[in-house]
């Protein structure tokens, strides 16, 4: 790949091109650090569907990080157990209230709710989506991409120093990097009904219920708002309607679920791929644009959240010359073993609910009730889930595990693109080694105290990029000044 220089002279630092969540959550983040970005958008408005609904811890702590959290907490329905039900029988419970994180729980928020909380916060910071605004094609030159953008039937170019598509999984961004989405489809139609229903379970629970005709799930949005997903034959009709969630309901749901109306249905096609690229040159991609995965396990927008607050402060720094080459590639490093592990488990998880061979149901049911016990299960479960067990070991910009870091003082928002170099109570701010990375690295190192002994470098992320229990002198301080250099000279 070759090395970029020069970011100066473009109409804009970042062009973000598609205004769903993940594009939305970019331009909050964009505006937070007070870069130059644009947002645009060819509908002519925010989607209405409540498409994704679960947000996970990880997804939480980095709201708060980001310093947007509150609304999310008004608005979630909580969900903090998960039960398997086959008909009338329980195969298995499973707590989902992972320690160590303010937020023990799933958060069930619709999408169109997510959307208007991230575009309410962003019009509050001044920002504006610039709907019917199409992006066509980019081209790169020095030091910046050149865009064609239609508006409403007019063409018109802007100048950037990065495009990032979050434009879906048609991306036209990552169409003009030469990429494709990798990977294969299921051969099964799915159907979707957001319901009204009476109080058949508490909210706090969500159910899955394989059966011989394949499963359905049960998500709760409220006491009396339940969403329904599941197999089917074949569509009937261009969405799913009343009679035909009844029926999935009568003959794979335990008794007593009552469908009282649909507030929104449809029928989807699911599929696992990924693009093998996640930049090209200046061209970032990142969401649906760049992975498309099985709806159960609910990681499809995490995901893409996920993908978008690696991808900021890297950026961020490279327009403020403080980040290179090498960091801007880490976000593919990075972000691709992730997306593989999230396409395995939800590809795992949609085979072993949906598979329709009567001997794999058989053994799929005995051996759920054994395993699901197992607090070494539970304890996988909940972490992958989560998103708390995401780490960047490997990464070619971290040393040891890459593992998450989060504390009080990460909180609301107040890092930004700053490394911290956090001390424990057997380190003094007043060492040398500390005294020496502050003067070398002014601008992206903030030194704070930390209840855990020992040394730790914390990325704007969240991420521990280098870790000492003990400092051993100059090596110590060394290694971590080296390590910093590697990606912000
Ligand atoms: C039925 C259903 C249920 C789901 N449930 C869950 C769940 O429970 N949990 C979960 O995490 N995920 C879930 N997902 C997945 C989730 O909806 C997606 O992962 C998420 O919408 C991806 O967000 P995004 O911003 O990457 O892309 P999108 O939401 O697809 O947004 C892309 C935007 O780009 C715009 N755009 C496209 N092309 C252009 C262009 N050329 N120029 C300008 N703008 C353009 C589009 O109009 C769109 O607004 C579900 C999906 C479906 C369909």
């Amino acid at each position: 790949m070759a090395t970029l220089s020069g970011s100066g002279g473009n109409d804009t630092d970042v062009l973000i091109v598609g205004a769903g969540p993940v594009g939305l959550f970019l331009a909050h983040e964009c505006a937070r650090r007070g870069l130059r970005w644009r947002l645009i958008e060819e509908k002519a408005g925010q989607s209405e569907h409540s498409k994704a609904l679960a947000i996970f811890p990880r997804t939480m702590e980095i709201f708060d990080m980001a310093d947007v959290v509150g609304p999310f907490l008004e608005k979630a329905n909580r969900v903090t157990r998960v039960e398997v039900t086959s008909h009338e029988k329980s195969l298995a419970e499973l707590p989902f209230e992972p320690g160590h994180t303010p937020y023990s729980f799933v958060a069930m928020v619709p999408q169109n709710i997510t959307e208007g909380i991230l575009a309410k916060d962003l019009e509050e910071r001044g920002g504006t989506i610039e709907y019917e605004t199409a992006f066509v094609s980019a081209q790169e030159r020095d030091g910046g991409v050149e865009a064609t953008v239609d508006r409403k039937g007019e063409s018109a170019v802007l100048t950037a120093s990065f495009v990032v598509g979050c434009d879906g999984a048609h991306s036209r961004v990552r169409h003009g990097m030469d990429v494709d989405l990798e990977g294969g489809d299921y051969r099964q139609e799915f159907m979707l009904a957001d319901i009204e229903t009476n109080e058949f379970r508490p909210a706090s629970e969500l159910l899955l219920c394989p059966s011989e005709l394949g499963p359905v799930v049960l998500f709760p949005m409220s006491a009396t708002r339940w969403r329904v997903v599941a197999t089917i034959e074949e569509p009937e009709g261009d969405a799913p309607s009343l009679e035909l969630t009844r029926k999935i309901l009568r003959e794979r749901a335990p008794a007593g679920v009552e469908a009282r109306a649909v507030h929104w249905s449809s029928y989807f096609r699911i599929h696992h791929r990924h693009s093998a690229r996640l930049r090209a040159g200046r061209r970032f991609i990142a969401g649906d644009a760049a992975h498309i995965h099985s709806p159960f396990g609910g990681q499809g927008m995490n995901t893409g959240l996920h993908d978008v607050w690696n991808l900021a402060w890297k950026l961020d720094l490279f327009l403020r010359g403080h980040g290179n080459d090498a960091l801007l590639d880490s976000y593919a490093a990075e972000r691709l073993p992730v997306i593989r592990g999230v396409i395995e488990m939800t590809d795992l998880m949609t085979r072993g609910m949906g598979t329709t061979n009567k001997l794999a149901q058989v053994m799929r049911d005995a051996v759920i009730p054994t395993v699901s016990h197992l607090a070494l299960f539970q304890h996988a479960f909940v972490q992958r889930l989560s998103g708390l067990g995401i780490a960047y070991n490997g990464s070619p910009i971290v040393e040891g595990l890459g593992e998450r870091y989060f504390d009080e003082s990460l909180r609301g928002g107040g890092i930004r693109s700053r490394f911290l170099l956090m001390l424990g109570g057997d380190v003094s701010a007043e060492d040398e080694g500390v005294r020496m990375l502050s003067t070398l690295f002014p601008e992206v190192l903030e030194v704070r105290t930390a209840q855990a002994p020992g040394i730790r470098l914390v990325r704007p992320d969240g991420y521990v990029a280098y870790t000492a229990r003990r400092t051993d002198g100059v090596r110590t301080w060394e290694a971590l000044g080296a390590l910093l250099e590697r990606q912000t000279r």
